[in-house]
């Protein structure tokens, strides 16, 4: 298992026997794993007779709903206020799966100002010392997995309830693709046998995310392949780019494109994959790169669309058009020495 100082254990532990009332964020577009820590940590937090909420910037898919808790997730576009207020008021604020208050977006005022305690638990490279806690390990498949982690070395996992145990699975499950990457600790499947003696179904959980989606993303996936799909054969690269009424066609909603840029992958010449959402709402360009091996999506990210990530696994922003970002991309992938 990944250690942390047991100093800063005794902290946490402490920071939560005294504090009452404990709000949870974690970063925009909501993934599994973004959703399962911080569902899996407030159930636990309700075990142990706290008050807990979870705040999320915006929208998360539907495939999430059936998490313990989804359905008093307060979502920060909708309701800010109640959102503001609850900043305000917490005793700690735990912040998941992000590595700087930056990836809250509109949340990041409420974080930095909130006179709480603040703790980061989070497996991005970078992160921010804006923290009074920092838990930080990207060798962790997921930020679920340091929940747990945290959770055993505060001699938590009795507390941990079988709904708490499906949060924090979904989220390792998400973040590894259903453990097909970034999963070769032997840690991670101490974890799931231990979550597995909670009586969790993980091969339901499997089904309820991964064979939960419309007709519409499949008709889309489809699409997209078979239309969409630009290969640059000299990079091993792949590139799938979506307008917004492409996707409207196909009535799909935010987060149930997740998946797709995986997919270019699958070809034995590929290695870096990328994928470009037009998204009308911020008026820009949502990016998400994915590669095998040694080429550094996150670097990639960084030096050509305002983002950064994981190696493997990275995401950003481009502000301009579908097509000049296509245009851009074209470029940056001839020029870009990995
Ligand atoms: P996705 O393609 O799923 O949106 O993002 C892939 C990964 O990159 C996720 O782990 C996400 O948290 C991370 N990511 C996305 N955008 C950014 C960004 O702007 N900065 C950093 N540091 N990470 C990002
Ligand atoms: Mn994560």
């Amino acid at each position: 298992m990944l250690s942390f100082p047991q100093t800063d254990v005794d902290k946490l532990a402490a920071l939560i026997a005294e504090g009452d009332f404990f709000v949870i964020v974690c970063h925009t577009n909501p993934d599994g794993d973004a959703m399962g820590s911080s569902l899996g940590l407030a159930d636990w937090l309700v075990q142990k007779g706290k008050t807990a909420m979870v705040v999320v910037p915006d929208m998360f898919p539907d495939f999430f709903q059936w998490l313990s808790g989804a359905q008093d997730v307060v979502r920060y576009d909708k309701y800010p206020d109640k959102a503001a207020l609850a900043m305000a008021m917490a005793d700690v604020v735990f912040c998941l799966d992000i590595n700087s208050p930056n990836r809250t977006e509109g949340v990041e005022p409420l974080i930095r100002s909130a006179k709480g305690h603040k703790v980061l638990i989070d497996h991005h490279p970078e992160p921010e010392a804006f923290a009074e806690l920092t838990f930080s390990r990207t060798q962790a498949c997921s930020t679920s997995e340091l929940v747990f982690t945290l959770i055993e070395a505060m001699d938590g996992f009795d507390a941990l309830s079988k709904k708490g145990a499906e949060c924090l699975y979904c989220g390792m499950m998400t973040d590894t693709g259903a453990f097909t990457f970034n999963s070769n600790r032997s840690d991670i499947f101490y974890i799931i046998s231990r979550l597995l003696t909670k009586g969790i179904d993980k091969d339901s959980i499997y089904r309820r995310v991964f064979n939960n989606y419309t007709e519409g993303r499949l008709r889309l996936i489809g699409y997209a392949l078979y239309k969409k799909m630009l290969l640059f054969p000299d990079q091993k690269a792949s590139l799938i780019a979506l307008t917004n009424s492409e996707m409207a066609r196909f009535n799909i909603v935010k987060g149930e494109t997740d998946g797709l840029v995986n997919m270019p992958l699958q070809m034995k010449n590929v290695r870096f994959s990328a994928f470009l959402r037009e998204d009308v709402e911020k008026g820009r360009i949502n990016v998400s790169l994915r590669s095998v091996g040694t080429f550094p999506c996150n670097r990639f990210a960084a030096e050509y669309f305002n983002g950064g990530g994981h190696l493997n696994a990275s995401g950003g922003r481009y502000y301009g058009t579908l097509d000049e970002a296509v245009e851009h991309f074209k470029k940056a992938v001839q020029e870009f020495v990995p």
